[in-house]
């Protein structure tokens, strides 16, 4: 294999350092070629961010995993940073009842080991939060919903809310167990979310394995989990990775492709021209639809129509515990996910709360009813909610509320985004699309990003002559890609997960994986004893002082 001006190796470019392209460069350049990653931004990990505020490491949303996320997991083993999230043994799941406030419901996989689907019904028959004449109700149509076709068009053209009310999920069931269940993996509510993508997170998350929907987090700030340990792993490979650079126009030529570059970012700064034997394009739909060649796709302009859905998070430091479980659950609530940052922020070592102190985020998908409202009301409102629902916060005293939005977090999830989707491979030799959003089957997640790089770095590098092998799975099901040819004297790492897989029994609770010494990357605390070096460009918005939050609050300009 030879690449552009007969070097011994095909270069091959990577736009966008999220996890797609990031998934891309690494497999290309395990596999041996001359990788270039150009990203915007100033530090890689794309919409998983993190971000330095006054020494609390602030991740831009929380983010969250299942066990059936298993090229996910791949990457994470791949880049040795398994053991820097934890993963549940068991799916346990605690819900505030909102209409009963004092009170919880468990959604939680049983100790009897049930064979799927079977494994769902002592979860749903004692989730409390539906009235007992409903609950079987659920399990029927969970089954039926595992049994629909996601890629008919009819299917995907329908509304999962529609489909509820057909199938006699009322009101309580859609709001109290199927949103509970969708909102955050679709970003949108029922109504508004495609039935297909509906029935692939139930089938796939739910029914096809007992322990698929086992919960996972990150225990470190996700820029230190994505963004620099992926930073490291391809400068181990000798992968040229450049930030802070837009490019600006892609050509196809005789020889390969051209990509104009500015330095900056912005695409004010100094221009270049890089040259190429192939492209993986794995940036948001605008701008693929913008950077595509004459030839990619035939409508990119249709790209557009992917449309975007907002996520808010309401961070909320208290000055003492209020929660002990790592997560919770609401439902008759505006709350939908309450997650415990304080380890995962280095919040005991930050200065800013103190001892003692616990830090909250809330995730709020389909954000719309609220991306536009004031840091302020946001913080009034969510604070006093949080004190009607989780009695403990009554009595403490909150240090600081403060909001971070996401107004493009993922595509919106509707009925009919199925035909808008694209796939990995395009109407041009050696030149991919990536993307959470490209047409992998599964929603807008950490998973579909991860996925679609390893569909598009496969079809890139075979027009190059580099052949990757399917992934693997490991005994656990964890899975990434051996190349199938070892490209000689490139000093490839073959990326199968043979090795890794003797780490960790399928269900111990801590996802420990590796010894990360034997994937060549070095031992890393679980927690973060160093912040992560690159500082971010987002940046949460304080909520002032003169808020009518409560009297404790205490807070700084914005930021
Ligand atoms: C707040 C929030 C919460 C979420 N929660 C979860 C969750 O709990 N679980 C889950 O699985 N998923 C979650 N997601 C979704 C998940 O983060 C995304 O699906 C995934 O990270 C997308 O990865 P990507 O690589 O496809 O795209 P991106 O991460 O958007 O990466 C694209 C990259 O391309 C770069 N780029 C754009 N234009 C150019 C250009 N011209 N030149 C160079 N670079 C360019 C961008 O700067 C960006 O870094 C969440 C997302 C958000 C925002």
């Amino acid at each position: 294999m030879t690449g552009v001006g007969g070097n011994a190796r095909p270069r091959v470019a990577v736009v966008g350092g999220g996890l797609a392209g990031l998934t891309a460069a690494l497999v290309a350049a395990d596999a041996g070629a001359d990788v270039v990653l150009l990203e915007t931004r100033p530090r890689l990990g794309g919409a998983t961010a993190s971000f330095d505020r006054k020494g609390l490491w602030v991740d831009t949303g929380q983010h969250v995993f299942m066990r059936c996320c298993t090229a996910y997991r791949g990457f994470l083993r791949r880049l040795g940073v398994e053991h820097q999230t934890t993963l549940q043994p068991r799916l346990d799941v605690e819900v505030l009842l909102g209409d009963r406030p004092g009170q919880r419901a468990r959604l939680r996989r049983t100790k009897t080991r049930l064979p799927a689907p079977l494994h769902l019904a002592p979860a749903l028959l004692g989730y409390k939060a539906l009235p007992v004449g409903q609950r079987a109700a659920a399990a029927l149509a969970a089954f039926q919903l595992g049994r629909l076709d996601q890629r008919s068009p009819k299917v995907d053209g329908a509304s999962f809310g529609d489909w509820l009310a057909r199938h006699h999920q009322g009101a309580v069931a859609t709001e109290a167990l199927w949103e509970l269940l969708t909102i955050a993996t679709l970003n949108a509510p029922a109504a508004e979310a495609s039935l297909g993508l509906a029935a692939k997170v139930v089938r796939t998350g739910l029914l096809e394995r007992a322990d698929a929907a086992d919960i996972g987090w990150a225990d470190v700030p996700l820029q230190q989990l994505h963004g620099e340990a992926a930073a490291k792993a391809l400068a181990d490979l000798g992968a040229d990775v450049r930030t802070s650079v837009k490019v600006r126009e892609i050509t196809r030529t005789d020889a390969g492709y051209e990509l104009a570059i500015t330095s900056g970012g912005t695409g004010r700064g100094a221009s270049a021209v890089v040259t190429v034997d192939a492209v993986v394009l794995a940036v948001p739909p605008p701008a693929a639809a913008a950077l595509l060649p004459a030839g990619a796709h035939p409508d990119p302009a249709s790209l557009e129509g992917l449309g975007a859905s907002p996520i808010v998070n309401v961070h909320m430091i208290f000055d003492r515990r209020v929660m002990d479980q790592p997560f919770l659950a609401a439902t008759s609530s505006p709350v939908q996910w309450i997650f415990d940052r304080t380890v995962a922020s280095g919040l005991a070592g930050a200065g800013v709360a103190p001892p003692g102190s616990q830090y909250l985020a809330l995730s709020q998908s389909a954000a719309a009813p609220w991306v536009d409202r004031p840091a302020g009301e946001l913080g009034a409102e969510f604070v006093a909610e949080v004190r009607r629902i989780l009695p403990a916060a009554r009595a403490a005293e909150l240090v600081e509320v403060f909001v971070t939005r996401e107004r493009t977090a993922t595509f919106r999830q509707a009925p009919g985004s199925l035909a808008l989707r694209a796939a990995a491979k395009t109407g041009l030799p050696g030149f991919a699309l990536a993307g959470a959003w490209t047409d992998t089957g599964w929603p807008a997640t950490m998973e579909g990003a991860v996925r679609s790089g390893l569909a598009a770095a496969r079809e890139t590098l075979a027009s190059v002559g580099v052949h990757v092998g399917e992934p693997q799975p490991a005994p656990d099901d964890v899975t990434w890609p051996r190349p199938a040819i070892a490209p000689a004297g490139t000093g490839a790492v073959a990326g199968g997960l043979s090795a890794p897989a003797q780490g960790r029994p399928a269900d111990s609770g801590k996802a420990s994986g590796v010894p990360a010494a034997s994937l060549g990357a070095p031992a890393q605390p679980a927690v973060p004893a160093a912040p992560p070096a690159a500082r971010a460009e987002p940046a949460a918005e304080t909520v002032p002082a003169a808020s009518p939050i409560s009297p404790n609050t205490t807070g700084s300009s914005p930021a």
